[in-house]
């Protein structure tokens, strides 16, 4: 099928043309149609299925065709609500691409950035406001922002909306809006205070379910690293000595994490740059366009920060550490396998993650491929003693975590853990032997005793 066939006007199919879209993805070719008739629509996809240009699209020909509007001054008709500022941005982006020759004016309006430019392009009349939801409540609280005018509003990503705790911020907009309106809601999953908010929000929708083009655990190359905590940034310069990788994704728990992981990297000349939730929203910017560019060859960025983040050609992701949450592993190798294409995803596990590799494995059904020929092998398999309670009793799933100096013999003797930071693996060798042995006694299974590197007995 062409563009041509889903009766989109000439302005739009030749911005079409020149992003070399020929063919509409099944979200457009199935959503296209009913919006362009008024229908409002639910639609349960994830990004990487091109839903955005399903909705900007459609959107973007209303507005056009909309006769009343074309007399008198310009109001906000079509308003798009979306969790991160990374998104709001990617999103204008494509109105902008899509609608540069329809005349139709965007704006995108996030926080943590001043408001002044935000206010004054408002002022100047838009016909497409795509916002994070805090910062609209902002505005419209000040009366900077006028809502009265919409015509299609446009709720993206709504489960993580959810997630992210924006909901009520988004209760407060919907409030403020015309009642009379197409509604476009769309969300990956369908947790019961969305589905009560499609009841309440859309009149008798269109439903589409999309599942990714090909799902990312099937098409990428996945392997897995058994390292220790410590051992990993060592492992990780080992890994980035492959040239071919030429743009990658490092994933870390925390911020702090993430800043330690590229201070690491640039110590030892490689250019990394760290995106989340504690750098302005300036320095974020700055930091996905050098990547984008590919000024940067690795992005260090926690879940968070990463959401949404469209970036192709990404050559490789790596979970620096894994993820708490067994799908957000899905999210996260999906980065590197965009839009049906393959793509490679190396995983690290110290002693301490184990049980979540095995949330992981469970999720996707499949065991990663453990790479053997590993520099740094896993050596410390001695779980932390856990205290019988209170506030240090090991954090919030009381997950085995492994600090690294839980052995006594890695202590000085002053009784804290000596300065050391990389132990050496090669001397560490012979107490593997003494941990691996403490591990069984803590009632690990008979094939872990022989070997810590393996996945089983966790
Ligand atoms: P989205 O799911 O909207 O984030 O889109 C994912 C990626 O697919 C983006 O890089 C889009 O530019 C791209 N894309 C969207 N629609 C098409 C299309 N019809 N043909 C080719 N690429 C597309």
């Amino acid at each position: 099928m062409h563009f041509k066939e889903l009766n989109i006007m000439p302005s739009i199919l030749k911005a079409l043309e020149s992003e070399n879209y020929t063919e509409p993805t099944p979200i457009q070719e199935q959503a296209i149609p009913p919006i362009l008739e008024g229908r409002d629509l639910l639609g349960c996809a994830q990004t990487g299925t091109g839903k955005t240009a399903a909705f900007a699209v459609p959107t973007l020909q209303l507005l056009s065709q909309d006769e009343a509007a074309r007399t008198g001054p310009r109001h906000i008709r079509a308003l798009v609500l979306t969790p991160t500022r990374e998104l709001a941005l990617q999103i204008y982006e494509s109105f902008c691409a899509y609608g540069k020759h329809t005349g139709l004016r965007s704006c995108v309006i996030f926080g943590g950035v001043s408001q002044m430019h935000q206010v004054e392009k408002i002022k100047n009349g838009v016909d497409i406001l795509v916002a994070t939801p805090g910062r609209l409540n902002d505005l419209v609280n000040q009366r900077l922002v006028d809502l009265q005018h919409i015509k299609i509003f446009i709720l993206d990503e709504a489960d993580r909306m959810l997630d992210m705790g924006f909901i009520y911020d988004v209760k407060r907009i919907i409030l403020k809006i015309p009642y009379n309106r197409q509604t476009l809601l769309f969300s990956a999953t369908m947790p019961s205070e969305i589905a009560n908010m499609v009841k309440s929000l859309l009149k008798e929708p269109v439903k589409i379910a999309i599942t990714p083009i090909s799902s990312p655990v099937d098409i990428i190359d996945q392997s897995l690293y058994f390292v220790d905590k410590e051992n990993k940034p060592k492992l990780l310069l080992e890994i980035l000595k492959d040239k071919s990788f030429e743009s990658v994704l490092v994933f870390t728990r925390t911020k702090h994490g993430a800043d330690r992981v590229v201070k690491e990297l640039v110590a030892n000349k490689i250019n990394a740059q760290a995106i989340h939730g504690n750098k302005s929203q300036n320095a974020r910017q700055l930091a996905l366009s050098n990547f984008k560019s590919k000024i940067t060859r690795v992005m260090v960025a926690t879940d968070i920060a990463a959401r949404g983040i469209d970036i192709d050609e990404l050559s490789l992701v790596v979970n620096f550490d894994l993820p708490e949450v067994p799908e957000t592993y899905v999210h996260r190798i999906g980065r590197t396998g965009r839009a049906g294409h393959g793509g490679t995803a190396i995983a690290f596990c110290n002693f301490g993650e184990k049980e979540l590799l095995v949330q992981i494995e469970k999720l996707i059904s499949r065991h990663i491929t453990v790479v053997e020929d590993n520099p740094y092998p896993l050596l410390n398999t001695a779980p932390v003693v856990k205290s019988s309670g209170g506030r240090n009793s090991g954090g919030r799933n009381n997950a085995p975590r492994n600090t690294g100096w839980h052995n006594p013999s890695e202590m000085s003797a002053s009784g804290k853990p000596s300065s050391r930071r990389f132990p050496d693996t090669k001397k560490a060798q012979p107490k593997r032997k003494e941990k691996v042995a403490e591990w069984g006694r803590k009632g690990s299974s008979g094939s872990n005793k022989r070997n810590p590197n393996s996945r089983s007995g966790v």
